[in-house]
C-alpha cells in the first residue's frame, strides 16, 4: 500500500489531491501553515543516544518503517499589523536526494500568496530545509527589495565557522548544510536584520532565541487578544514528546537541545496554547500535555 499521492505526475500546485495549507487565527493575527513537502530521512536520526532496539520499537509502535520515513516540512505565513511574515522557507532544491520537498513557492502561489507581498522573513535557523526555498532560481527576483530577514545574531555568527562535532547526520548532509548556509549569507547579507535575544517583528509576533538545535535557533511566539500560538521550529520532533531526552541527529548541541525542548514543552503545557513545528506531521497544530516524566502531543481538531 502507498499513501503517497502527492507525487503523481500532473498533480502539482492548485491541482494537488492533498491539502498543503491550513489557516487559523490567533486573535487579530492570520496564520497559514504551509507544507513544503516531506523529507525522507533515516529513522536513526530521531535518536543517536537511544538503544537501537528501543528506537526500533518506537518506530514500530508508530506504524513507521524501521529504516527511513517521511518527515514533514512545514513553514508558516503570518499577517499582523499590515506586515506579511514568512517563517522559514523550506528546502528549495538544495539537496537533490530529497525530491519530495521544495514545494513552498508553488504552494504559496496556489494559496494566492505572491512572494512580493512578503515584507519579512523570520528564520528559526539556517539549516537548508529552512532557508533553501529562498535560494531557488528566480525567487530572489520576485521578492521585494526592502524585504527584511530576521535571525539571531548568534546564528549568522555560527555559520561563519560551524561546528559539526556533535551531530549524527547521513553522509553528504554536513557539506550540503555548510554550502547552503554560506550561499544564503552571501546572497541575502544586505537584507538581514539580526537580534540578540528577541525581536517583535510585527504586533504580537515575537521571535525569541532559544539556542540548542543550533546556537541561534529561535522560536516564534504569537499573541493577540488573549490567544497564543508558538512555532517551535526544530526544537521538537515527532518523538520529542515521549522522549524529550533523545538526541536528534541534526542537533549541533544535543544536550542543550534536550534542555531547551523540555523547558519549552513545560511552558506550552502550562499555557495550553497550540504548537506548530517544522517536522511534525502537517499541519502539526497540537497542544502539549504533561505525561509522567514526559509529554503528549494532542492534535488539534481541524476546524472547517
Ligand atoms: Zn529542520
Amino acid at each position: 500500500m502507498s499513501l503517497d499521492i502527492t507525487s503523481r505526475p500532473g498533480r502539482t500546485g492548485s491541482d494537488e489531491l492533498v491539502p498543503s495549507r491550513y489557516a487559523l487565527r490567533v486573535g487579530e493575527i492570520d496564520v497559514l501553515v504551509v507544507s513544503d513537502g516531506v523529507l525522507t530521512l533515516p529513522g536513526a536520526m530521531l535518536a543517536h543516544n537511544a538503544d537501537p532496539a528501543v528506537r526500533a520499537a518506537w518506530l514500530d509502535d508508530m506504524f513507521l518503517p524501521p529504516d527511513a520515513f517521511d518527515w514533514a516540512l512545514n513553514a508558516v505565513l503570518v499577517r499582523s499589523g499590515g506586515r506579511t511574515i514568512l517563517i522559514d522557507a523550506g528546502m528549495g532544491a538544495e539537496f537533490p536526494d530529497l525530491p519530495k520537498a521544495g514545494r513552498l513557492a508553488l504552494r504559496l502561489e496556489a494559496a494566492g500568496i505572491d512572494l512580493s507581498s512578503v515584507t519579512d522573513v523570520v528564520l528559526t535557523h539556517m539549516h537548508m530545509d529552512h532557508v533553501g526555498g529562498l535560494l531557488v532560481d528566480g525567487v530572489r527576483d520576485r521578492l521585494r527589495p526592502d524585504l527584511r530577514i530576521h535571525l539571531a545574531a548568534a546564528e549568522a555568527k555560527f555559520w561563519a565557522s560551524p561546528d559539526f562535532s556533535h551531530v549524527s547526520m547521513p553522509p553528504g548532509f554536513p557539506d550540503a548544510l555548510r554550502r547552503t548556509a554560506k550561499r544564503f549569507l552571501n546572497e541575502y547579507h544586505s537584507q538581514m536584520r539580526t537580534f540578540e535575544t528577541e525581536y517583535e517583528v510585527a504586533p504580537g509576533v515575537v521571535v525569541r532565541r532559544t539556542g540548542g538545535h543550533t546556537p541561534g535557533h529561535s522560536v516564534v511566539h504569537l499573541a493577540s487578544g488573549g490567544d497564543r500560538l508558538t512555532f517551535a521550529g526544530d526544537l521538537v520532533f515527532e518523538v520529542g514528546f515521549e522522549h524529550p531526552e533523545w538526541y536528534n541527529g541534526f542537533e549541533h548541541d544535543p544536550e542543550e537541545s534536550a534542555r531547551v525542548r523540555v523547558r519549552l514543552l513545560r511552558e506550552l503545557a502550562a499555557t495550553r496554547e497550540p504548537l506548530v513545528a517544522t517536522h511534525l506531521s502537517f499541519p502539526s497544530v497540537c497542544r502539549v500535555a504533561v505525561a509522567g516524566d514526559a509529554f503528549r502531543c494532542v492534535p488539534a481538531f481541524w476546524d472547517y
